[in-house]
């Protein structure tokens, strides 16, 4: 049952088990096991493909942790955030219920990013600052320490952990801007500390190993982006990760070199903007902000708009524009909307989708090319990993956060100084390294499935509405197939309703009545369909608005929509 008693020395161990983020790169969840004792780092969401129809989000899968604590007498200790990117601190309103309570670390701006999100589900602002320079928390035997280090979200964070066991340097999100934009570089001393102090096994990012060189700075997008500002014939619209608040800041300075006004669009990027706001980390010059609804009292060519939705999400901000259903910003020939941002792998088809709908409307859409760059990633290439190695020294490599293809890419940096593959470890989700000072192998195996959640956030949606868990329970789940003309986006038969766990059971009635309320919403927009994404949205809203209104209640609506 227990691996660590067969082990061949008694050498005390630390047991690492990623819940997830090996593989596939988001829902971050990691635990060190020392004895007893559990240090979790990251709880963090996942995005699924288009192949999960109706459920958009996933959770890390945390039975082996629920079993731990009741069944094994194992406790957790801590949690500690690394950064507040939502595959990091996403899944916290979902886990944190279902656990004990355990103190809870991040960095500032993480702490404040993840107290916001923990209100609005209701729930306390737990988690507490660690400011960088701090001495280490001691959080039952694990000493903990956060290091900072440049990513694409302010106050983002390694984390040094020692363990009478060992220590790890876990190696979270991350690259080395020698040139930030907000000045802040990563503390290579720190680091170097660390290797002094021993470091035993170095968890690292891996997402950019099949890059060469070192990831270049942000310093010369703010230059690139002004170019296009200037020449912009109508309105400038950028659109960038909401929590990318260095960039934000370029944005501004770009457009008040160009005594342009600057306006923010969609409730995730109003959201971080107040709370960088307010902890200072916003320049922005009095009278350069404008609302909303002032964006018509000037001139197309004076107008700059932050935009959410640059990953084509089905409701977001600039996916609402592009599809001309904002009732506040039209989007007009002339118009630019610069892409600054990459794809998140497995949102290529919504994006192109998102393109297309801003071509329709005459505007243009702007990315990077090779020669001039508006995004540049927050991940390190391949020589910024050797750099954290080398500064690190580490006994043993775990590559995290990367998909396989990244994993084994990083082993071979690693044996290119000279790492034996014995001392690399590619593991997947629930594969426990067992790691001593005196070998290092692999453990169990602990199951992990994906848990799938309900989308939460969205534009109008200010109150969380119930796990779909609970809703599955009390409503029942209602499947809404319908067949989609390709040529004008238009229903071609009676849809179909199947209900499972629903106090419904006429769907006959139900079908013709959908049919006529789907009829009429999309009959608004006869055109050809290019965003399946977003007229399945349009399908479960109506689907889900005409069961509350015509039975008094809420199943969980899955849309299936068949083009023809
Ligand atoms: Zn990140």
């Amino acid at each position: 049952m227990n691996e660590e008693k067969k082990a061949p020395h008694n050498a005390p161990s630390v047991s690492f088990i990623a819940l997830g983020g090996e593989e596939d790169v988001t829902r971050n969840m990691y635990l060190y096991e020392y004895k007893n004792q559990i240090l979790i780092v990251d709880c963090g969401l996942g995005f699924p493909d288009e192949t999960m129809l109706g459920v958009d989000l996933l959770l890390p899968d945390i039975t082996y942790l629920l079993d731990a604590i009741r069944k094994k007498g194992k406790k957790i200790i801590g949690l500690v955030l690394t950064h507040g990117h939502e595959d990091h601190i996403g899944g916290l309103p979902f886990i944190l219920p279902q656990l004990p309570q355990f103190p809870i670390y991040a960095s500032p701006f993480t702490a404040a990013l993840a107290n916001e999100k923990l209100r609005e589900f209701g729930l306390p602002a737990s988690i507490q600052v660690f400011t960088f320079g701090d001495t280490e928390i001691s959080l039952g035997d694990f000493m903990v320490s956060f290091i900072r280090v440049t990513h694409s979200v302010p106050d983002s964070a390694n984390i040094f952990i020692k363990t009478p066991a060992g220590n790890f340097f876990h190696g979270s999100d991350f690259k080395f801007d020698l040139t930030p934009a907000d000045g802040k570089r990563s503390d290579f001393q720190r680091m170097a500390q660390c290797a002094q102090e021993g470091v035993l096994a170095l968890m690292s990012d891996c997402l950019g190993s099949d890059r060469s060189g070192h990831t270049p700075s942000e310093e010369n997008l703010g230059v690139n982006l002004e170019r296009e500002m200037r020449d912009a014939r109508g309105k400038f619209f950028v659109t960038t990760y909401s929590s990318n608040i260095a960039r934000l800041n370029q944005i501004i300075a770009a457009a008040e070199n160009l005594h342009k006004k600057v306006c923010f669009v969609g409730r995730s990027v109003i959201k971080v903007k107040q709370i960088a706001d307010r902890m200072g980390y916003v320049h922005m010059k009095a009278g350069t902000e404008i609302q909303i609804g002032e964006v018509k009292n000037f001139k197309n060519t004076q107008v700059v708009l932050v935009v959410a939705g640059s990953q084509g999400q089905e409701n977001s901000a600039l996916t609402r524009i592009a599809n001309n259903e904002h009732k506040d910003i039209k989007l007009t020939p002339g118009d630019v909307v610069v892409f600054s941002s990459d794809p998140i792998p497995g949102n290529e088809v919504a994006i192109n989708s998102l393109v297309d709908s801003i071509a329709k409307r005459g505007a243009k859409a702007v990315y990077s090319t090779a020669a001039v760059a508006f995004h540049v990633s927050g991940h390190g290439s391949s020589g910024d990993h050797m750099l954290l190695i080398a500064l690190t020294k580490p006994k043993y490599l775990v590559p995290i956060s990367g998909t396989y293809r990244h994993m084994v890419f990083y082993r071979e940096l690693a044996q290119k100084m000279g790492y034996t593959t014995k001392e690399i470890f590619l593991v997947e989700n629930g594969q426990e390294v067992l790691l001593s000072q005196q070998q290092a192998r692999l453990g169990k195996r602990v199951s992990v499935n994906n848990v799938y959640v309900d989308q939460v956030s969205g534009e109008e949606v200010e109150h969380f509405v119930v796990r779909d868990r609970e809703r599955l329970g009390k409503e029942g789940i209602a499947i809404v197939m319908a067949e989609i003309n390709t040529a004008d986006g238009q229903l071609i038969t009676k849809p179909e309703i199947i209900l499972r766990g629903s106090a419904l059971s006429d769907t006959q009635n139900i079908s013709a009545g959908l049919m006529h309320e789907l009829e009429k919403k999309l009959s608004a927009q006869k055109e050809k369909v290019t965003n399946w994404a977003h007229l399945r949205r349009i399908i479960g809203d109506t689907t889900g608005r005409y069961l509350y209104k015509k039975f008094h209640t809420r199943p969980l609506v899955l849309p299936v929509v068949i083009e023809v």
